[in-house]
């Protein structure tokens, strides 16, 4: 049956790690159109990762052209959108010059690994000579994973970045506020924000104030005025300014895990979603206190929806390859076509007879967060085929996740009953089956599985009139029109302690380098 659209409409720039996205969703949280461009991954060494400032923003105008081009030979009116959300791969960043409007590096993504020494610089620093020396500021452990400590590599590595900063001339943010500063004028007035959950992934950030810490400015020696405005998650930021959009307000901004948690509507206390991209990423909502976590999970903003809304804060775990690991086996061994291929060999075996793959490319994240864990494929003989091999990768993936939701168990005191579920490799009916065998309670997928966008794309509609509230039982409130998909486990409590039991002996490899 053809799908009927109803007005009015808002539109979500997802700007992921590998894809640039342009969605515009109906009221009912329906997909009207949607354009995708891959974004070219430059790897200049072993554990660098860099992508393009301005390739970012170039695709991000071309699946804006290439999806309202759909939605417009649908019948619809650019009229009826109401306004833009951006949601973004977090912690990867950009700087450039506040005189030229132009980046001053690639930017350096998320994932990669270049600041291993800087992070040992830094420890040496604090006064525990820990780690986690700000967590109760923060929320975050010295890692080369956040954002202050990418910028206090460039500052230190690349001159044009310290002569930029000497001259009062450089800007830092994160992708949503490169794009926001792009989209509402660049050099001509574009306007320097963030918004609060991306801020809370700089270790800049103070949890409480939800302002940038003075502390953690002179410890990283970061100067404030390069630094961009904090705001809420839901308000005007300013209006896009070319193209076919023009005129219409960026009204919603939220880094890619907290859009999915808000997409996923997991909106009160205890409720948690898990989504499957590049990395996995597991979000706990707390409520509206910061919990610290004594299980390697951190404090995070989980989204502020308005500007006199109360925060609302999250316990994350998250894992740095996943998707990252099929798309591996895809680019770098060629053993799959497509990424849905490794599904077809995966499922020709009935288990991986013994043999175990740790994708930990950049390090090992949560629980263990060791920057110099490698990756292995151990156990294996002369038996094993490439279908082991992909099982095992979907096994990893899962077994990954299951140590978030076990992080979370512990502490959350009391163990979850369902797992919400979103993300490109959710796609997997046969990974979703091993995560409900693996975790031994129900995977819960939404059959619109685009709830990163949909986050972004509430966060906009709730601060232009779209949604009076995303309750659905509240006049006027946000309802999804689309259902649910649930997994359950199909194997033995006992057949899955010895399968987590033997994975966890598998890890352990992967730290002997
Ligand atoms: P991101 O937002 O991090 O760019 P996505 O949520 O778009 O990631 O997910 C993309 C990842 O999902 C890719 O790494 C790809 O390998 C994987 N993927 C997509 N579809 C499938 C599928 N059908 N089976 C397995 N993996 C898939």
């Amino acid at each position: 049956p053809v799908k009927t659209f109803v007005a009015p409409f808002v539109g979500s720039i997802d700007q992921g790690t590998t894809s640039s996205r342009f969605i515009i969703f109906d009221k009912h949280g329906q997909v009207v159109a949607l354009h995708q461009i891959e974004i070219q991954q430059i790897t200049p060494k072993e554990g660098w990762t860099e992508h393009n400032p301005e390739e970012i923003y170039e695709t991000t105008l071309t699946s804006i052209k290439g999806a309202t081009d759909k939605f417009v030979a649908l019948g619809y009116k650019i009229s009826d959108i109401k306004s833009v959300g951006i949601t973004n791969q977090r912690e990867t960043t950009v700087v450039w010059g506040k005189s030229t409007g132009k980046s001053l590096h690639n930017a350096v993504v998320w994932l990669d690994t270049r600041t291993k020494s800087t992070v040992e610089k830094l420890v040496s620093k604090t006064k525990s000579k820990k780690t986690n020396e700000f967590v109760s500021i923060v929320g975050l452990p010295l890692s080369t994973y956040f954002s202050g400590v990418k910028l206090n590599w460039l500052l230190e590595h690349v001159p044009a970045v310290s002569e930029a900063k000497s001259n009062n001339n450089l800007l830092f943010g994160t992708i949503d506020s490169w794009l926001i500063y792009k989209l509402t004028g660049g050099l001509n007035g574009g306007k320097h924000l963030t918004d609060v959950t991306n801020a809370s992934r700089t270790m800049l950030l103070n949890l409480e104030t939800l302002q940038w810490d003075k502390k953690m400015l002179e410890f990283f020696d970061i100067p404030q005025n390069c630094l961009p405005e904090v705001r809420s998650s839901s308000e005007h930021y300013g209006n896009i300014c070319e193209g076919i959009l023009k005129g219409i307000p960026i009204a919603g901004v939220l880094g890619d895990q907290q859009a999915a948690l808000v997409g996923q509507r997991c909106l009160k206390p205890g409720q948690v979603k898990n989504t499957y991209g590049t990395g996995c990423f597991t979000l706990f909502n707390t409520g509206n206190k910061t919990i610290l976590s004594k299980n390697g999970l951190l404090t995070t903003v989980a989204y502020k929806l308005g500007p006199n809304a109360e925060p609302t804060y999250a316990l994350e775990g998250s894992v740095a390859t996943a998707g990252a690991g099929v798309k591996w086996l895809r680019d770098n061994l060629n053993m799959i076509n497509d990424a849905k291929q490794i599904n077809e060999f995966a499922s020709k075996v009935p288990d991986t007879a013994g043999c175990h793959f740790v994708p930990a490319f950049s390090g090992l994240f949560a629980p263990y967060w060791k920057d110099d864990a490698k990756g292995c494929i151990s156990g294996l003989t002369s038996f094993h085929t490439k279908h082991h091999i992909c099982r095992a990768l979907l096994e990893a993936i899962c077994f990954q996740s299951k140590e978030l939701v076990d992080a979370m168990n512990a502490d959350a005191g009391q163990p979850l009953r369902s797992l919400k579920v979103d993300g490109g490799l959710t796609n997997s009916d046969l990974c979703m089956q091993i995560q409900a065998d693996i975790l031994g309670i129900t995977v819960e997928r939404p059959a619109m599985r685009e709830s990163t966008a949909l986050g972004a794309a509430l966060a906009a509609g709730l601060s232009t009139g779209v949604w009076t509230s995303l309750d659905e039982n509240v006049e006027g409130g946000f309802k999804l029109s689309d259902g649910h998909d649930y997994f359950e486990s199909q194997i033995l409590e006992s057949d899955r302690e010895v399968k987590f039991a033997a994975w966890k002996k598998a890890v352990e490899k992967s730290f002997a380098n």
